[in-house]
């Protein structure tokens, strides 16, 4: 039986010092006989405004090792049942967004190929379009539940069409992400134009506002993820589906959206679903975060998804 990576047992170990890993988990170059790879893309070149989530992945590495193993609602650790390991960064290049694109994909090309299921720490939204790319290779076109106060479903911004608001639009046109079975949860806030709704209505997109959910609660918004139970499901969470109140340290924060423990919930309720085939965590921004409460939200909630997608594992 294959060894597996433990997390170094203290956050105040001498082992640990002046290293900041996921969990403290070791740090693997080699995806291979991994269970699930957890990695940082530092790439927030989609953005047109503020910019700074590249520097999430190292700040939620360094918070992320408060984080204790044993989960205490699914009564286990993952660390005792699945091989996991950080295996570092996404190479980027920041002054080339399509270079970018590319290497992500052939990044996570080798975790996916190795048989690994792909944990990414944004960097903007724009970064889950080649990740997405790399997992439909092996699973066909994809389901997917996103968290997030905005669509990103425009079609262009500046004339360009790739950036953090246009990923899913690029990822139903590649047919890499089948659009009936995409999910939006606490879609708010203001947009351009009344156009930007089409292209969701158009293809089916399931989008709960968060006015429907409001009206309907987080129950409701569990009943209307069945579907998804075996599909090859992935999950991206982008931290401003969270109110600002609990996620301040974001790119676009929207006031008025789900609180932290309906995310939990959120994520707790994917037991049971068979075939959850990865999970980022996107738009953090350390630079305007407060007291790290938005970096500890996201490791916390990365967690959340390891214990449950080992639960689900165990089944
Ligand atoms: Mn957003
Ligand atoms: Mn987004």
């Amino acid at each position: 039986m294959k060894s597996r990576p433990k997390p170094i047992d203290s956050l105040n170990s001498p082992r640990f010092a002046g290293v900041s890993t996921f969990y403290r988990l070791p740090v693997v170059d080699d995806p291979a006989g991994l269970d699930v790879a957890i990695f940082g893309v530092p790439f927030d070149g989609g953005q047109s405004y503020r910019v700074g989530s590249r520097f999430a992945p190292n700040e939620i590495r360094k918070v992320s090792g408060g984080i204790k193993p044993y989960h205490p609602s699914f009564q286990l650790s993952p660390y005792d049942h699945l091989a996991i390991a950080d295996v570092g960064d996404s190479p980027v290049n920041p002054l080339d967004p399509a270079v970018s694109r590319e290497w992500i994909e052939g990044f996570v090309d080798r975790i996916v190929t190795a048989g690994a299921t792909p944990v990414a720490v944004g960097g903007d939204h724009s970064i889950t379009l080649p990740i997405l790319r790399a997992l439909a290779k092996k699973h066909g076109p994809l389901a997917m539940i996103q968290l997030d106060a905005h669509l990103d479903t425009a079609d262009s911004y500046f004339g360009t069409r790739f950036g953090g608001g246009t990923p899913f639009r690029r990822a139903v046109e590649e047919g890499i992400l089948e659009p009936k079975d995409l999910y939006q949860i606490a879609i708010r806030g203001p947009v351009y134009e009344s156009t930007e709704f089409d292209f969701v209505n158009e293809r089916g997109i399931h989008c709960m506002t968060m006015d429907q959910v409001a009206e309907n609660g987080m129950d409701w918004v569990l009943e209307q993820l069945e579907p998804l139970r075996d599909k090859p499901l992935y999950f991206t969470l982008d931290i401003d589906g969270i109110d600002p109140a609990f996620a301040p340290g974001t790119t676009a924060p929207v006031a008025g959206g789900i609180t932290s423990l309906e995310t939990i919930r959120l994520l707790r309720n994917l037991r049971g679903f068979n075939n959850l085939v990865g999970f980022d965590v996107v738009e953090v921004q350390p630079a305007y975060d407060i007291g790290s409460v938005t970096s500890m939200l996201a490791s916390l909630l990365m967690f959340e998804f390891l214990s449950v997608f080992t639960a689900s594992r165990m089944r």
